[in-house]
């Protein structure tokens, strides 16, 4: 393989020992043994021991542009030097452009309003979606209606809006007032239904919930366009649509979550403009600065900002975040989108993933592929036993495929839920700017 360099064995391990008494990591069980990644460029990513790999996940769906953009480290140390934080309760020049910026990208009229995460972003969402009922005399719309296998973030709300158990599993009783509907998940139709040959009883199954819970009580639903985090499940093509039209019947505002689907992953600029929907909020984070900074938004729809003036006093939004929005973020995000614009990276991406689609066409009828999945340049490979019953793989074949793939260099993910038995989905989606060479190995790699 590629990664049998012999680095510096020695400082890794003063580094490991320090990392394992005193650094607690993200969700993995007690990884005593992490790579420790200490520089980027481009689609590559280098560890301590001078290994490098093909960053398949862009990190978390996160590095639109790819590692080791300077320009991105000028802008933010030029902002730094300027002005480095000053609050949104008052104004600053890098946050106007940048909700300007979001406006053309979003082809709508909305009003941004800066947070963290994208966790922090849904949490604004729900808020503002209950306040915004309140203030129009429909106190009682206070519910939000989600899919089982979606992922919105881990504080209290966004995990509530999460369908996943085993994400959930002892932090529970959550947030109150949330629920959830079946997936659309066409490769195992909840509802015994074929793709293509269906009346999208998935998008009917939102509105019987909105029905059950009773119009009334329900503040919104929130869905990514495509479920990404939780087996990248891609709906019917009128799923969406489908959706806008019942949350019109009831009054029911759409939140579309564009944390991974945003900035150029779907294709589009946005995922939720390959569907020709208008969402009521669309909340987003990761690619906004390609996660050079962190940075989330929440853009409200005009008319939504628009009764929160009118609507007499304290009916201004009563959410403050020191960091939310912070300038040398935002001139981040500015610089990020310039870059995504200037390289037409939002069309790579579709190329990326059409591209990669083909060269994996072989892979269709490996005993083990249940199905591969597409939105944009993110990838979805669902692994199976048994192709006819389509028993999920075990957690012991998907671990030796990634193992064997990080060998030879590439890094993919994997995803699921672990309680019914589904972590079998490997997922891809390579930075943006990733070149035809690339695209080649990481299709020879899987292959
Ligand atoms: N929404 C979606 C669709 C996500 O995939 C994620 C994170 O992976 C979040 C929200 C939460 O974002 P964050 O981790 O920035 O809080």
């Amino acid at each position: 393989g590629v990664n049998e360099a012999a680095g510096d064995t020695e400082a890794k391990e003063a580094l490991l020992e320090k990392d394992r008494k005193y650094l607690w990591h993200h969700i993995s069980p007690h990884n005593e043994n992490p790579m420790i990644i200490v520089s980027g460029e481009g689609s590559w990513i280098t560890d301590i021991e001078g290994n490098r790999y093909l960053d398949g996940m862009s990190g978390l769906w996160c590095v639109n542009v790819g590692h080791g953009r300077t320009e991105i480290a000028d802008a933010a140390a030029e902002q730094m030097k300027t002005i480095a934080y000053s609050t949104l309760i008052q104004s600053h020049v890098p946050a106007i452009e940048l909700a300007a910026k979001l406006n053309e990208w979003l082809e709508g009229e909305y009003r941004i309003f800066f947070s963290n995460s994208g966790s922090d972003a849904n949490e604004v969402a729900f808020k503002i979606g209950r306040q915004y009922h309140h203030q129009r005399g429909k106190a009682s719309k206070h519910k939000y209606i989600s899919r089982h296998r979606a992922y919105h973030g881990n504080s209290m709300g966004a995990l509530s809006a999460t369908g996943q158990a085993q994400r959930k599993l002892k932090y529970e009783p959550l947030g109150a007032g949330f629920t959830h509907v079946p997936p659309p998940y066409c490769y195992r139709c909840p509802f015994g239904q074929k793709r293509g040959a269906c009346e999208t009883q998935c998008a009917q199954a939102y509105e019987d919930a909105i029905i059950w819970e009773g119009p009334d009580s329900v503040a919104g639903i929130i869905v990514e366009p495509v479920i990404t985090g939780g087996g990248m499940i891609v709906p019917p093509d009128d799923y969406l649509s489908k959706l806008r039209q019942i949350c019109d019947k009831h009054d029911v505002l759409l939140i579309v979550d564009e944390v991974i689907c945003g900035f150029g992953r779907s294709g589009q600029r946005f995922g939720h403009l390959n569907f020709g929907v208008r969402p009521d909020m669309v909340t987003m984070a990761k690619g906004l600065t390609s996660a050079y900074s962190p940075l989330s938004a929440t853009a409200v729809s005009a008319e939504m900002y628009d009764s929160f003036k009118e609507s007499g006093p304290d009916s201004h939004f009563r959410h403050v975040n020191t960091f939310g929005g912070n300038p040398v973020s935002c001139a981040v995000a500015l610089k990020n989108i310039e870059i995504l614009e200037r390289e037409n990276l939002v069309s790579r991406s579709a190329f990326i993933g059409k591209e990669l689609l083909n060269r994996m066409k072989p892979l269709q009828s490996h005993p083990h592929v249940g199905e591969i999945r597409i939105f944009g340049s993110a990838i979805g490979i669902e692994m199976v036993e048994d192709k006819q019953t389509k028993e999920p793989a075990s957690a012991a074949r998907v671990t030796a495929i990634l193992a064997g793939c990080k060998q030879r260099g590439l890094l993919i993910g994997k995803n699921g839920d672990t309680v019914p038995g589904f972590m079998n989905i490997l997922t891809l989606s390579p930075p943006l700017s990733t070149t035809d060479d690339e695209i080649v190995f990481i299709a020879d790699t899987l292959l």
